[in-house]
């Protein structure tokens, strides 16, 4: 029997995994993804796809995305002594951080740690790579807890931690002096992620120098290119040289490295676009504070996590109203009963709390 087979050589970290699943938005006000509503005006949506048709789709992509890079170096201002690696989405980044240094299987007992609850593919790889997850409760209103943090940095000595800066899912930064603390004290890696920078414009780039074991994520998805799944590492080039390594060839393919540079170009519309979506996210967190039965928690990111009696019902009737956000109920863990909605076009959002509103009723 197959089945048995299955069971006998796959391994036991990934027969008890599961798969990540998206549910079907078709037809839908789609805020369950922190994606950005924004897209080019016409004009220059023309002059993209013009550019796209120029692409030598028979060829491979340029291994070493050497014209992006040089756009994002930069865009970022990178300096030579840092190294830059592209990745399928920031999650392939996390995934190629954690096979280097928390790979190896079943007793090497490398450590992967990050606070919980936060980003949940940090322990699917971990899983998945064959390393152990050590999860740091965060505090009920979600800061960390930095005497608890830096404790579970001494006792497990992991061999990465991960710090989702500001948190998803819960949408706040971290005290920045607790980071501080445990960047002095971690003696392997420390990813600071931040894939929602451009809704908070706070960063631990100017540290890199710093700290030569800090590796600084970005992404494009948040910015209105989800699609096109690009994320970017920053940090000290000897760390680099070593991702590059365990980097595919062709990981970035042509039609993105195109569509990346080409928006690099538009960046300042970008910039504004994230501007415009801090307006709208504080217009909806002073709505969600208004209404009976709803705690909203401050968001610095492109949406924003809020608690209800009942999640699980409210989620089924925003559904049923044509709204899809994210149910992240779980009893009896710090996330019971909450719910978490993207920042949208202003219409999108006008529609999720009108659906919300009756659905509270
Ligand atoms: N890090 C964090 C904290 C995220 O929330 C996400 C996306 N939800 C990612 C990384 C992954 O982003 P990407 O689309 O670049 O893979």
């Amino acid at each position: 029997m197959s089945g048995d087979r299955v069971r006998e050589l796959v391994r036991a970290e990934v027969l008890a995994m599961r798969a990540y699943h998206a549910p079907p938005a078709d037809g839908m006000v789609k805020l369950d993804a922190m994606e950005s509503s924004w897209q080019l005006p016409d004009a220059l949506r023309r002059d993209w796809l013009a550019r796209l048709a120029e692409v030598e789709i028979n060829r491979y992509p340029d291994p070493a995305c050497a014209g992006l890079k040089t756009r994002i170096r930069e865009e970022l201002g990178i300096d030579d002594a840092h190294g830059l690696v592209l990745g399928n989405g920031s999650d392939e980044l996390i995934q190629m951080i954690a096979l280097l240094v928390g790979g190896g299987g079943g007793g090497s007992g490398r450590v992967l740690l990050s606070p919980a609850p936060s980003f949940s593919m940090y322990p699917l790889i971990a899983a998945a790579v064959g390393a152990q997850f050590e999860a740091v409760a965060l505090r009920e209103d979600f800061a960390l807890d930095r005497a608890a943090f830096c404790e579970a940095i001494r006792a497990r000595r992991p061999a990465c931690v991960f710090l989702a800066h500001p948190n998803n899912p819960s949408g706040n930064c971290f005290d920045e002096e607790a980071i501080l603390e445990a960047l002095a004290l971690a003696p392997g890696l420390v990813v600071i992620d931040e894939a929602y920078f451009s809704f908070c414009r706070r960063s631990f780039l100017p540290r890199l120098k710093e700290f030569p074991h800090l590796l600084v994520l970005r992404t494009f998805s948040k910015s209105g290119l989800a699609g096109l799944r690009l994320g970017m590492l920053i940090g000290g080039a000897e760390w680099t040289e070593q991702l590059e390594k365990i980097r595919l060839p062709y990981n970035i393919n042509s039609l993105t490295q195109c569509s990346a540079a080409f928006y690099l170009e538009h960046a300042e519309l970008m910039r504004r676009e994230a501007e415009a979506c801090v307006a709208r996210r504080e217009k909806m967190f002073a709505q969600l504070a208004e209404m009976p039965g709803v705690r909203a928690y401050p968001s610095e990111a492109n949406f924003i996590l809020f608690r209800v009696k009942d999640a699980d019902e409210t989620h089924r009737r925003l559904c049923a109203r044509g709204v899809l956000i994210k149910n992240l109920h779980a009893a009896g863990t710090p996330l019971e009963n909450c719910l978490r909605v993207s920042i949208g076009a202003e219409a999108e959002n006008r529609a999720f709390i009108k659906a919300l509103g009756e659905s509270l009723r």
